[in-house]
C-alpha cells in the first residue's frame, strides 16, 4: 500500500500519469512535470504535489492549467479518503478500544490520514515506520555524491576480482578465504556491507596489488585492472571508506533492529535512535560543512 514507488504507480492508473513522464521507466522516483519540465523526486505523489501547488515540500508548478490543478486534487483528496475509510473501518472492526496504535509507512498521504485518525480518535497514537524512515535516511545518504562515488568503486573492485576466476583464488589466499560481500541489490544496506567487508581486507587487498603473482599477472597489464590496483593504494578511497561507515554504522544497527524485531518497546527505539545520533557527531566531531550534507 505504499505510495512511493509500487504497483499501482506503475500500472500508470493514477491520471496524472497524463500530465508527467518517467525519465528511466525503471525508476519511478524522478517524475518529470510535462507543462514545466520540473523534475520531483518522490514518485507520482510529490509530482501530484507540485502540479496542485501550495505545499511545502515542493514548490508548485506555475504553467499547470486549472483544470488540471482541479483534477489532480480531486483524485488526491479522493483517495485520501479512502485511505482514511480503510484505517477507519479496520479499527471499528477490531475495536476502538483495543487499539492505541497505528503504524504506517511516511508517504504523504499516510502521514495526513494518520493525523484524521488521531483527530478522530484522541487515545490513539500513530506512528511513522521506524523501518521505512531508516531505510529513507540511509537510500539518501547513499545518493551523497562522495557516498555514491565511493560505493562505485568500491563495486568496481569487487566486481573486477570476482569476474577473473584467477584473481579471486589469489584473493582468497591472501585473505585465508575470506570474501568479500558483494551487493545483491542496489539498496544502501547492502552496499554498506559491501565496505564494511573490503574495510576489513584493507590490508590483504593491498598486498594482492604488491605482490609478485600480480605485477606477473596479465590483469596488471590490463588498463581495468591497473585501475582497480591504484584505488586500494588511494588513501582517499580508504578515508572515504571510514566516513561512510562511521556515519552510518549506527543507523544501519537500528535498521537491522527494527527490521528483524518484532517485540520492541517504542522507548528503546527512541534511545538506540538517540545513540546513533550522538555517535554521528561523535564520527563527524567539528567538520560542520560535512554533518550539514546529511542532516
Ligand atoms: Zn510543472
Amino acid at each position: 500500500m505504499d505510495e512511493g514507488n509500487t504497483s499501482h504507480e506503475i500500472s500508470r492508473r493514477d491520471p496524472a500519469w497524463k500530465y508527467c513522464s518517467l525519465q528511466d521507466p525503471n525508476n519511478t522516483n524522478p517524475v518529470t512535470c510535462k507543462f514545466c519540465g520540473k523534475v520531483t523526486n518522490r514518485g507520482i505523489y510529490r509530482a501530484k504535489e507540485h502540479i496542485v501547488g501550495g505545499r511545502k515540500n515542493v514548490k508548485g508548478s506555475t504553467k499547470c492549467p486549472k483544470e488540471v490543478r482541479e483534477e489532480t486534487l480531486a483524485y488526491m483528496q479522493k483517495k485520501r479518503a479512502k485511505l482514511f475509510n480503510l484505517l477507519e473501518k479496520m479499527i471499528e472492526m477490531i475495536g476502538e478500544k483495543n487499539v492505541i496504535q497505528v503504524i504506517t509507512d511516511n508517504a504523504s498521504n499516510y502521514v495526513l490520514a494518520g493525523k484524521y485518525l488521531m483527530a478522530k480518535y484522541p487515545h490513539l497514537t500513530w506512528t511513522l515506520c521506524v523501518a521505512h524512515c531508516m531505510d529513507l535516511i540511509l537510500e539518501d545518504i547513499g545518493k551523497l555524491p562522495i557516498v555514491k562515488r565511493t560505493i562505485e568503486i568500491a563495486i568496481a573492485l569487487t566486481g573486477y576480482i570476482y569476474n577473473q576466476l584467477g584473481l579471486l583464488n589469489l584473493m582468497r589466499k591472501f585473505t585465508s578465504q575470506r570474501e568479500l560481500i558483494r551487493p545483491a541489490k542496489t539498496r544502501f544496506a547492502t552496499s554498506y556491507l559491501t565496505l564494511q567487508s573490503i574495510f576489513k581486507q584493507k590490508r590483504n587487498l593491498r598486498e594482492i596489488f604488491n605482490s609478485i603473482e600480480w605485477s606477473d599477472s596479465k590483469w596488471a597489464k590490463e588498463a581495468k585492472g591497473r585501475r582497480v590496483a591504484e584505488t586500494t593504494m588511494m588513501p582517499s578511497f580508504w578515508n572515504n571508506i571510514v566516513y561512510i561507515l562511521k556515519v552510518c554504522s549506527r543507523l544501519v544497527c537500528v535498521l537491522r533492529l527494527v527490521d528483524h524485531e518484532n517485540k520492541l518497546v517504542m522507548g528503546y527505539i527512541y534511545e538506540v535512535v538517540d545513540k546513533a545520533k550522538e555517535a554521528i557527531q561523535k564520527a563527524i566531531d567539528g567538520k560542520r560543512e560535512k554533518i550539514s550534507e546529511f542532516f
